[in-house]
């Protein structure tokens, strides 16, 4: 395959995505195949010989699609959304054809600057105060871990990095049981440990409760642990809980702790003014990860993480070997020393592109008719028969139950073998319950209200 073989392939390619994303209705949303079945209709062995593109091409249509989750179905209902709007879509592939390492301004140039302007594009449509910068990262997780190791270095008064942590306090995290699974795994890879990450008990909103975390700070300081950082959650993964941010940062900031928010799904709500009272207070945050690559339709991998002031993540995670020196250039910035891995894909080009070609009224309408939408699935979803909200609705996301944890699970199943809408699970204070969230970038009022539709069906009520 040369070139021009390519530019044909990619015209079929478009051509096929076209048709596939037009024919998405008529799919089931998850995949209704066995574990094991694609795997067994391959060779297993890799072939000697080139192949025909054909061939290739063929088999892909004939493996791939029909074994997939559609996560781009507009009934896509489950975990939280990872959109791919068409002009994301084709950004990623400029920036394939490019396939730069933006690792330095030097090896990237545009990229580097994209990335500066796009951030901030990003972060005056949030309503972010100016002082914050920012980068992207591939996930929120990992920006969540570069800020808890800037929580860890931070606190060790820039030792860990060069003497490891044995000898040293107890460090200390708190976040609610709310936060994402990231900031265990944070604690953990950081070297802090599970078991130092304080799990902060909640109020009746499940928001982290301020004199909570006041005391258990107190209760470690005499302990003589080490506190290091707070980490916040505006619009957590199970059931959307948001912290009480101005209260909670002041309390860190009495301490003298550094703060982490991490709003992965919720933030891309901040475009619309109207939400910026859930997260009153946050200019105050040291540092804040929200993914475009979720609700905003700039397809994965985009993590945006904004920094107070970010001397403090590069001076934990910034290295400059001599053969990574841009010489002659002192005042460039090298993004590579803001980030965990050294390579870096030139991920600004797909978010200039999506706030370009939707323009931020765009991008809110779509948002405020995901919330509305939600709110009016809540309420059909309460009137069918024995059918319970659970939690009630935060931004787009919602749970319900029908009846006790056995007969909800099972409608779970009932729901994803019919395979119209898509729907996951969590656990809410031990009860297994049904989340919904509205996020499809190219859902309609009708695709939402199937939902309801499909639960009075498969549940037995129509
Ligand atoms: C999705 C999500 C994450 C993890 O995001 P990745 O980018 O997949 O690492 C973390 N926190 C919250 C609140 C999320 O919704």
């Amino acid at each position: 395959m040369d070139h021009d073989d390519l530019a044909h392939w990619s015209k079929r390619a478009a051509d096929w995505a076209r048709d596939y994303h037009r024919g998405l209705r008529d799919r089931p949303v998850r995949a209704q195949t066995p574990p094991g079945a694609t795997a067994a209709r391959l060779p297993a062995a890799p072939p000697e010989a080139a192949e025909p593109m054909e061939t290739i091409w063929d088999d892909f249509q004939a493996l791939v699609p029909d074994a997939m989750t559609h996560w781009q179905h507009p009934r896509f209902f489950a975990y939280f959304p990872a959109n791919a709007a068409p002009a994301s879509m084709l950004a990623e592939q400029l920036a394939n054809a490019m396939a730069a390492q933006c690792m330095l301004w030097q090896t990237a140039p545009a990229a580097t600057e994209l990335e500066q302007v796009t951030v901030d594009w990003l972060r005056q449509a949030l309503g972010l105060a100016p002082r914050f910068t920012g980068t992207i990262h591939d996930s929120a997780t990992t920006a969540t871990l570069s800020a808890v190791l800037t929580m860890r270095e931070r606190a060790l008064g820039w030792a860990g990095n060069a003497q490891g942590l044995s000898g040293q306090k107890r460090l200390r995290l708190y976040a609610s049981a709310q936060t994402h699974s990231s900031v265990d795994k944070a604690a953990r890879l950081s070297g802090i440990g599970q078991e130092n990450l304080v799990k902060v008990p909640t109020d009746a909103t499940h928001a982290m409760d301020p004199e909570a975390l006041d005391a258990a700070i107190r209760a470690d300081l005499a302990a003589g642990h080490l506190p290091a950082g707070v980490i916040l959650c505006v619009g957590g993964t199970g059931i959307g809980a948001i912290d009480r941010v101005a209260e909670t940062l002041a309390i860190a900031r009495a301490h003298h702790l550094y703060t982490h928010v991490d709003a992965a799904w919720a933030g891309s709500a901040m475009i619309c003014p109207e939400f910026w009272a859930l997260w009153e207070g946050i200019d105050g945050a040291d540092s804040i990860v929200t993914n475009p690559h979720k609700w905003l339709g700039v397809q994965f991998d985009c993590a945006v993480q904004f920094l107070a002031d970010p001397a403090a993540q590069v001076r934990t995670l910034g290295l400059r070997p001599d053969y990574l020196e841009t010489l002659g250039q002192s005042d460039v910035t090298d993004f590579n020393e803001w980030t965990v891995p050294l390579g870096r894909r030139f991920r600004a080009l797909k978010l200039w592109f999506v706030l370009r070609a939707y323009g931020l009224e765009g991008l809110r309408t779509r948002i405020r008719n995901h919330v509305a939408w939600a709110a009016e699935a809540r309420d059909a979803i309460a009137a069918l028969p024995g059918f319970e909200i659970v939690t009630e609705p935060r931004l787009s996301l919602f749970t319900f139950a029908l009846g006790d944890d056995a007969a909800t699970e099972a409608l779970l199943k009932r729901v994803n073998d019919d395979g119209r809408v898509y729907l996951t699970q969590t656990r809410h204070q031990g009860r297994f319950v049904i989340r919904v969230q509205v996020g499809s970038f190219d859902c309609t009022h009708a695709d939402v209200m199937m939902l309801p539709r499909v639960l009075a069906k498969v549940s037995g009520a129509a």
